[in-house]
């Protein structure tokens, strides 16, 4: 284990957690004994102040294995990690995990992206305001005058590459304000932060998902029902697109009850604030940043 580990102390300070049972979560306070009174499990006290996540552990069992670990104990939901809210996280660890599920996440909307540009011939998909709204006495002709900065801003090669990286940056670390207690600890409040990062692991998963759609999607066109089959596929993977955003939302609730201990309000509103919080996300750099530039780029265009 690296020399950065955090071990609490014997003795608890007012702001320490209570040592939970990791099998069970009985209150370990007062209790000396080898084994857990409520469940028998032994306890072993010197790994109760060391976090127990995987990417932790990496400097001892390799980084490609303590982050898929991670992230597939996230993504079921273990019991192993059940206490880890609790226990101590190095919020550095952390981030660095969430960097990685970041950058995952950011290739899948790029190579989303990359797809739809080859099979559109280029950017011109975007360029295109509807034809019906152009016409000056159009009541919807104010729409028009808004889609064209945006179309110009979104043609400009690297303008929706950047406002996708940034996207997918945004979207994993929004999710940190659900998790702020005001009243808390800094220790509790890092600690929390700490778990927001592990909450987000299973973004990661749609890197594999659509890995294998544009794979599938590739030998089902030689195929003689190429309509049919591609339409099959397509629904099939939007259904399981669909399911691993759930997954991924329902984690990342799962962890602010354990981080906060809020009741089922608390929760609804988690989840309320998290959804409004991707949704400015999507809208901030995928509407008005491609807005903003394509109208400095009329206007220096403009000027010339
Ligand atoms: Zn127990």
């Amino acid at each position: 284990m690296g020399n950065d580990c955090v071990i609490i102390p014997p003795t608890q300070t007012p702001d320490d957690d209570p040592p939970l049972c990791p099998n069970c979560g009985y209150d370990l306070r007062g209790v000396h004994a080898e084994r857990c009174s409520e469940c028998g499990q032994t306890i072993d006290w010197a790994a109760l102040g060391l976090s127990g996540v995987p990417w932790a552990a990496r400097r001892d069992i390799g980084c490609v294995r303590a982050y898929l670990r991670t992230l597939w104990l996230v993504t079921i939901n273990s019991r192993r990690l059940k206490h880890e809210a609790v226990k101590p996280q190095l919020l550095a660890d952390a981030r660095s995990f969430r960097r990685i599920t970041a950058v995952a996440f950011a290739a899948v909307l790029l190579s989303v992206f990359a797809v739809a540009v080859i099979e559109e011939n280029g950017l011109v998909f975007m360029a295109v305001p509807p034809e019906p709204l152009r016409a000056t006495a159009s009541p919807l002709r104010w729409m028009y005058d808004l889609t064209v900065p945006w179309s110009a801003g979104a043609t400009l090669w690297p303008v929706i590459p950047a406002c996708l990286i940034f996207l997918a940056f945004a979207l994993a670390s929004s999710v940190q304000a659900l998790f702020r207690v005001a009243s808390a600890s800094p220790r509790q409040q890092d600690r929390a932060a700490a778990i927001s990062c592990y909450a987000i692991a299973p973004l990661a998963l749609f890197l594999p998902w659509w890995v294998l759609w544009v794979f599938v999607r590739m030998a089902v066109r030689g195929s003689p029902l190429v309509w049919f089959a591609s339409a099959g596929v397509a629904s099939f993977f939007v259904f399981v697109g669909a399911l691993l955003l759930l997954v991924a939302i329902v984690r990342i609730m799962q962890w602010v009850s354990r981080s906060r201990h809020c009741g089922f309000t608390g929760i609804v509103a988690a989840m309320a604030k998290l959804l409004g919080l991707w949704l400015l996300c999507i809208v901030v750099l995928l509407g008005v940043l491609p807005w903003c530039s394509g109208f400095l780029w009329i206007v220096a265009d403009s000027l010339r």
